[in-house]
């Protein structure tokens, strides 16, 4: 049986300690107000109904500006627009006093592979509560790979059999954390919330609030156990 007493307790982001949705209609907002100002079309309905009814969550740009009939070279400042905004991020509402809680005993670490990640941190107001964050789009490299995950071991020098992952989309964030001997905690909650997760992907415990982790992890205890 995997051990549930840790010394450092790491979290995905997108979907796991905020609604990502946020993120995207933000960015959506702010993409159509810069087409507006370039060309003085408002097509904030048309990309919004693009990305969340029609599922265009990739060339969202290029299939609107193609359906009414303009230039697709508008798409980079969109797409930059999209990133650069700085609107308010809202965290789940039990992300907050769950991270307060887990920072007095364990690390606290973050790694993510959404663009942007430390921007949204901040933006969510939740940076001053994770002590290491690990964005795997800087570094050429994803949760589909050990790495990030040997990493953040190393900066809290701690083994990787002390770490739990907290996910909310099983078959990206628990097949290397299994792999390692973490203890994997799943989010049933947001887009994936009805996802299988089997095999490789099953993670140790599902939880449905945040609130719950606190109570499932205890601290590691030097004399009792060694890693
Ligand atoms: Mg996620």
């Amino acid at each position: 049986m995997r051990r549930s007493s840790v010394r450092a307790v790491c979290f995905d982001l997108d979907g796991t300690l905020f609604d990502d949705r946020q993120y995207a209609r933000a960015g959506l907002c702010s993409a159509a107000e810069e087409l507006r100002r370039r060309t003085g079309v408002d097509l904030t309905e048309e990309f919004l109904r693009a990305y969340f009814r029609d599922g265009h969550r990739e060339a969202t740009f290029d299939v609107v500006l193609s359906e009414a009939g303009l230039a697709d070279d508008h798409v980079p400042a969109l797409v930059s627009a999209y990133h650069d905004n700085d609107a308010p991020l809202v965290p789940y509402p039990d992300a907050e006093a769950t991270l307060e809680r887990l920072e007095r005993t364990y690390h606290i670490g973050v790694i993510t592979g959404g663009t942007n990640g430390r921007e949204k941190l901040s933006r969510l107001g939740l940076d001053d509560r994770v002590d290491e964050v690990i964005v795997t789009a800087e570094r050429a490299d994803s949760k589909r790979s050990p790495e990030p995950f040997v990493e953040m071991a190393k900066r809290f020098g701690v083994p990787e059999t002390t770490m739990a992952f907290v996910g909310d989309r099983p078959a990206l964030d628990f097949p290397q954390p299994n792999g390692l001997g973490m203890l994997t905690v799943r989010l049933m909650r947001g887009r994936y919330a009805d996802a299988v997760a089997r095999n490789a992907a099953a993670p140790d415990v599902a939880v449905s609030s945040l609130d719950d982790i606190p109570g499932i992890v205890t601290p590691f205890d030097e004399q009792l156990e060694q890693p």
